[in-house]
């Protein structure tokens, strides 16, 4: 029998659809993918979501949301969708080895870390040396020069999260002024460990004798191209929504991001819903992702009590 709503993602917006859902006795199955709790499972402390004065873990957050959404009836299952028919009153889901039905879908499958597509960074990619996640990685390079690259929150983020285990933290930008908020930057700019190496390309990932990462090659403008040493390149460059499986079926705009109806979380097809960073390129916070699975929830639950 076909499922009242599947939700597919089990980040903020996931997890909160899932919540309300779950309290509107919907009994929602939610189907977490590649990434398991999403996004805030990569980060360390998450300082501005409301409710937490002191800040909160992001593994804690996220462990809290689905115990509350187990707690109303959410049941959990892992699985990776490769193809949907999302078209008829019955949404098919084609997992690794089976088919899920549904009346209704909410889409909370949210982003995944972009890649810079330079030589030299999938060889070293995962284990030995280039990464997209401070908080896994960190850790390993105590002691040592790392880099990270980028100019927006995540990559301020991640160079000060670095300085509690790296000897210098280099963070590589290619303009000379930033996306991130101020508060970051002046953080950033303020730390001893941080040095600012602004108008610099990343162009080559750099291995040593030991197989591993060695040095980042970069092209500063104007002035040619250097190697900075470094056990690690961290690369935090923004995110590519994860919509690929459902593009040919639903609109998604020149970037990839799903596009929902005007101001709202429905899509052209009827019961199908989305929510959170899959959806949402201008704000992407974990409190907006959380709002807008609250909405996809609710608009779920009154679609299916027009359809009875
Ligand atoms: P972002 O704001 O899109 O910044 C991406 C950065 O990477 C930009 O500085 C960009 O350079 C650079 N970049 C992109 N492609 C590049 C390439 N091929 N080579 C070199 N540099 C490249 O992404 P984000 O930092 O992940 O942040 C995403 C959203 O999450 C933002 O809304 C942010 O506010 C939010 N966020 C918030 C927090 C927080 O509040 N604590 C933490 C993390 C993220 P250009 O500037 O030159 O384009």
């Amino acid at each position: 029998m076909a499922e009242n709503v599947i939700i597919l993602g089990t980040g903020c917006a996931g997890l909160t659809a899932a919540i309300y859902a779950a309290r509107a006795n919907l009994s929602p199955l939610v189907i977490e993918g590649g990434q398991p709790g999403g996004q805030l499972t990569t980060t360390s402390e998450v300082e501005n979501f409301p409710g937490f004065a002191h800040g909160v873990d992001g593994n804690e957050l996220i462990s809290n949301m689905r115990a509350q959404a187990e707690r109303f009836g959410a049941r959990f299952e892992y699985d990776l969708i490769q193809s949907v028919d999302l078209k008829g009153t019955t949404k098919k889901l084609q997992g690794a080895e089976k088919t899920y039905e549904a009346k209704a879908v909410i889409l909370a499958t949210g982003a995944s870390p972009r890649l810079l597509g330079i030589p030299g960074e999938m060889k070293y990619y995962g284990g030995k040396g280039v990464t997209t996640c401070a908080t896994c990685d960190g850790a390993f390079y105590r002691g040592m020069e790392v880099v990270v690259v980028g100019g927006g929150d995540s990559a301020c983020e991640e160079a000060l999260f670095l300085t509690r285990f790296a000897s210098k933290v280099t963070l590589v930008h290619r303009r000379d002024s930033f996306r991130a908020s101020e508060i970051m930057v002046r953080r950033v700019k303020d730390h001893e460990k941080i040095e600012l190496a602004l108008n610099c390309a990343p162009v080559e990932v750099i291995g040593g004798e030991d197989g591993k990462v060695n040095g980042l090659k970069v092209e500063e403008s104007g002035k040619g191209s250097r190697v900075i040493p470094t056990k690690c390149v961290f690369i935090a460059i923004g995110h590519t929504p994860n919509t690929k499986v459902f593009a040919d079926q639903l609109k998604v705009d020149t970037n990839g991001y799903f596009v929902a109806h005007d101001n709202t979380v429905s899509t052209d097809l009827p019961g199908v819903f989305v929510a959170g960073d899959c959806a949402d390129h201008v704000y992407r916070q974990a409190i907006t992702a959380a709002g807008m699975g609250c909405r996809s929830a609710i608009e779920a639950e009154r679609w299916l009590a027009d359809q009875e």
